[in-house]
């Protein structure tokens, strides 16, 4: 029997922080677009439930471990996820962490914390993918920015990575756009997950009124869902996505700026 030839939309995604919330959604859904997925999070054994999901629904997915902020983890990941999956063209930058505190609180530590996550991950992430996009001359990143990019009490560190974001974003689609490489990014409100349970756990509020509270400042009337960030992302990765590059979607069920 001959194997069917591969449609030509069919790449190799890593997704960065997939183990659960806006990651997890982000990879199943490119998975269902066709992809193969490379199920990235801080340990192996936490991306299990992500890569069974996929694969029990036809899609192909392993797990990957490895610390994104650390550049000898991202290269041996990277290289893995080649070896057994064919080269990465498709990145998504969406691992993060929050060490909220108030200006006066916030830690050295909190601070290189947040940055080296999200800033310094995602810039290691990005220099290993884009040697392969190159190659193949295609290519598409996208970066998890937020809505506190435009400033957000008790978050200076988050926010200024998240502000970073924007700027390594709209770069990174000038150098790479010759590639036929895209480089957008998702600026998500709020969005259930585990991330803003643990903000309403930090702030004493108990969540279904933390989430009441959000809501009444939404548009549409209700919290975002993952799957609403993963279906922003799967735009952005699409075919015919290619003219879309540098830009900033916020995600937040009504304008923001
Ligand atoms: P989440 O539920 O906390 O998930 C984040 C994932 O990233 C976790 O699985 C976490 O692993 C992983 N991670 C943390 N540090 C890592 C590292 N150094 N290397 C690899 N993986 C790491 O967060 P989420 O709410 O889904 O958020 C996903 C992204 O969207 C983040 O960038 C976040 O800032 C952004 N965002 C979220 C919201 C929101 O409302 N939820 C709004 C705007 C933007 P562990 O479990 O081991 O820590």
């Amino acid at each position: 029997m001959t194997e069917a030839p591969t449609p030509p939309d069919q790449r190799t995604a890593v997704v960065t922080g997939a183990a659960r919330g806006i990651g997890a959604a982000i990879a199943a859904r490119l998975a269902a677009d066709g992809h193969r997925v490379a199920v990235l999070d801080l340990r192996e054994e936490d991306t299990a439930a992500t890569v069974e999901a996929i694969n029990n629904s036809g899609g192909k997915a392993v797990g990957v471990g490895a610390d994104v902020s650390d550049a000898d983890a991202v290269a041996a990941a990277v290289g893995r996820i080649a070896a057994e999956l064919g080269p990465p063209t498709i990145l998504v930058n969406n691992a993060g962490i929050l060490r909220d505190n108030l200006l006066f609180k916030m830690t050295d530590t909190d601070w290189d914390a947040v940055m080296g996550v999200h800033l310094r991950g995602a810039f290691l992430m990005s220099r290993a993918v884009q040697a392969h996009q190159v190659q193949a001359q295609w290519g598409r990143i996208v970066n998890l920015s937020s809505t506190s990019a435009l400033g957000n009490r008790g978050q200076a560190n988050y926010a200024a990575a998240k502000a970073g974001l924007q700027g390594f974003t709209k770069t990174l689609a000038i150098e790479l756009g010759r590639y036929n490489v895209t480089v957008n990014a998702i600026a998500p409100g709020f969005i259930e997950t585990d991330m803003t349970r643990a903000t309403a756990e930090r702030v004493g509020v108990p969540y279904p009124d933390f989430v009441a509270h959000a809501v009444a400042e939404i548009p549409v009337g209700r919290a975002g869902a993952p799957a609403d960030i993963a279906a922003a992302a799967s735009f952005f990765v699409r075919e015919d996505a290619s003219f879309v590059s540098g830009q900033v979607l916020y995600v937040a069920g009504g304008p923001k700026d």
